[in-house]
């Protein structure tokens, strides 16, 4: 089964459910592949103690950046026209130019031109690597997608790494994938491959605003969803409630603010509490 761990907003501690959720399904005896989709930010990594360097590079991820051949170009404009990213801008009468920071290598503009002025060269955004984490038999790999550092457009590389998922995943009794915050383009990409999903958050007004931003996004892609309220007890739980049954989902788990939760993350640790215990209990039907 393929788990989704996502949130509408950052910091409302998906990255520390994750690791807690596949540190306690390894100490269950089951086999986990866990998977950071939050490739601008990837930290589950840290969370495990892992150091980028220490991993194995399992596949670079290029996106097709266009040239335009300036002899054959006849400055019709319709690639810019083309381009939704604004990423080419055309002076009157001249050939248009790319900024390639807003290109995302979508291939359009090359499709368009009517003279097929516009060629591809593959460019480097962003990487995948491989770790099987020592000292679990075997039991725990982590996937990370890393984007290049410059670069905006995550989507080409979290294209990639479910490629790469679902490449490795069999032999794996869970996946979990923990998605990067929000709901734009990179967090539907990674939504798109599991089976279900948790949407974590937090009993503030702004963490309810952004829950149903998320299960409304889930309703969308047909994802069944669930809830963890993380750092419950610290506000009122009335609008974070109201946004659960306007949409009818399960809440799985509620994480207290609690002082060895605190600590833990400050030790960089994977948090072992018993609030995780009864979601992995809830997951795997125990
Ligand atoms: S490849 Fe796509 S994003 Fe890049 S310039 Fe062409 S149309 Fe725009
Ligand atoms: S569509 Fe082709 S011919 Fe027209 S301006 Fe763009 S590159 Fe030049």
């Amino acid at each position: 089964m393929i788990i989704g761990v996502t949130g509408g907003k950052g910091g409302v501690g998906k990255s520390t459910l994750s690791v807690g959720i596949v540190h306690a399904l390894v100490k269950h005896g089951y086999k986990v592949l866990l998977v950071d989709a939050d490739v601008e930010c990837p930290n589950d990594h840290l969370l495990l103690g892992i150091q980028i360097n220490e991993m194995v590079h399992a596949r670079e991820v290029t996106v097709g950046k266009p040239v335009i051949n300036e002899d054959e170009c006849i400055k019709c404009g319709v690639c810019v026209r083309t381009c939704r990213e604004s990423a080419l801008f055309q002076l009157p009468g001249q050939v248009p130019q790319l900024l390639s920071d807003q290109c995302i290598g979508c291939g359009a503009c090359s499709l368009a031109c009517p003279v097929k002025a516009i060629t591809e060269i593959p460019e480097r955004v962003g990487d995948v690597y491989r770790y099987d984490v020592p000292n679990t038999s075997g039991r725990l790999t982590l996937l990370t997608g890393m984007l290049k550092p410059g670069y905006e457009e995550a989507s080409p590389v979290v294209n990639v790494l479910m490629d790469v998922m679902e490449d490795v995943r069999e032999g794996f009794d869970y996946v979990i994938v923990d998605t990067a915050p929000g709901t734009h383009c990179n967090v539907i990409s990674s939504l798109r491959h599991v089976d279900r999903a948790i949407a974590v958050t937090e009993p503030t007004p702004l963490g309810a605003h952004d829950l149903d931003l998320i299960l409304t996004l889930g309703t969308e892609l047909k994802v069944p969803m669930s809830v963890v309220i993380n750092r419950a007890g610290i506000g009122d739980e009335t609008e974070v409630d109201d946004v659960v049954s306007k949409h009818g989902v399960p809440v799985i788990g509620r994480i207290p603010y609690d002082k060895r939760i605190f600590e833990s993350y400050v030790r960089g640790e994977p948090i072992e509490h018993e609030s995780i215990n009864y979601i992995v209990n809830r997951l795997t039907g125990g």
